[in-house]
């Protein structure tokens, strides 16, 4: 990233102009701006693979370099990812207007809509990509924003049992009481007895890393990651994902919604060769998720707005970013509100 910079892709607002080939929307319409921005057209699009675009990341060629082929761009969410301002400013420019914004109608408040733009549809997807059959036990580790929603979207799909992993009080306490989760806090137990215990001597059905590469613990191997990446020889840390794939029961899955970027190192690809697990991954295809999941919203099934703790105006965004990332002030999600002029 760049000084000067513009975060945030998760938003809605007002629309304020339309381009020329705009016909859906029109000034004065509210919104809700899916992260991923897809053109519609191509062959991921029409698969609904929409983060997965062909069109929309004019940095491709960076992204080709490091992984072969380039996925979707998205908002405020590195040069990579084709370096599009996002949506902590008082204006933001949408491409593919046409297609990605979803139009809401009135009775709905913003809070209750704002995540449909990411964190509620990517807990789904990872809960969606577990399979979840009648009976089954989820495990989710991390109760950040997202993983309080794919502990949410496991009940919706079915789950009989979800067990929430984490050491931060104020988040296992969320998982527990809104989240109707079994929570374990890795500091206090071995996880992976605590989920043989839980499962019969099985282990869960589906595990989800809802970590990704900045996972922290206690073992020598996050010691290990944490070195290696100290002195750049390694990218990501992923005791979260190792411990999901030892976890997991036999012919389970294993649905990653935690971000990873580049390499991995020691990766138990044995453990998940012999017992058959299936992986699932990827960034979120929110536009295939958005109106499901407001339908959802309007029958009252689920609100997403327990998830705020913090509301604050648009020019407190350091603070904001600042009592996240030291979990300062019980702080799980903070929401940036631009005040009317
Ligand atoms: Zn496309």
């Amino acid at each position: 990233m760049r000084e000067g910079d513009i975060l945030g892709h998760e938003f809605m607002g007002e629309v304020v102009e339309v381009g020329v080939d705009v016909r859906n929307l029109h000034p004065g319409d509210r919104v809700v701006v899916p992260f991923p921005i897809a053109c519609g057209r191509c062959l991921f699009c029409r698969r609904d693979l929409w983060s997965l675009c062909d069109n929309s990341n004019p940095h491709a060629w960076m992204a080709e370099k490091l992984y072969g082929f380039s996925a979707a761009g998205l908002y405020g969410y590195s040069y990579l990812m084709g370096g599009y301002a996002g949506g902590q400013a008082e204006y933001a420019r949408v491409p593919f207007a046409d297609v990605g914004p979803l139009k809401l109608g009135e009775g709905l408040r913003d809070e209750q809509v704002l995540f449909l733009s990411d964190i509620f549809p990517t807990g789904y997807m990872a809960a969606e990509n577990c399979h979840i059959q009648p009976g089954d036990t989820v495990a989710v580790w991390g109760c950040g924003p997202v993983g309080q929603f794919a502990i949410k979207s496991a009940y919706m799909l079915g789950a009989e049992h979800v067990i929430a992993i984490d050491s931060i009080p104020e988040r296992l306490q969320m998982a527990k009481e809104h989240g109707q989760a079994e929570v374990l806090n890795y500091q206090d137990v071995d996880v992976f007895e605590a989920l043989k215990e839980l499962t019969g001597g099985r282990g869960p059905d589906a595990c989800i890393d809802a970590v990704g590469m900045e996972a922290h613990g206690t073992a020598i191997d996050a010691i290990y990651d944490r070195v290696k990446q100290a002195v750049w020889l390694e990218t990501d840390r992923l005791h979260v994902l190792r411990q999901a794939i030892q976890a997991c029961r036999k012919g389970g899955t294993v649905s990653i919604p935690g971000v990873y970027g580049g390499f991995l190192d020691k990766v138990p690809f044995g453990a998940a060769f012999h017992k058959g697990l299936t992986f699932k991954t990827g960034q979120t295809h929110v536009h295939k998720y958005l109106r499901p999941l407001l339908v959802s919203i309007e029958r009252g099934i689920i609100d997403p707005s327990f998830i705020i703790t913090h509301r604050m105006r648009l020019e407190d965004a350091p603070r904001g970013y600042e009592l996240f990332n030291k979990r300062e002030d019980r702080c799980i999600k903070v929401v940036l509100k631009r005040e009317r002029q």
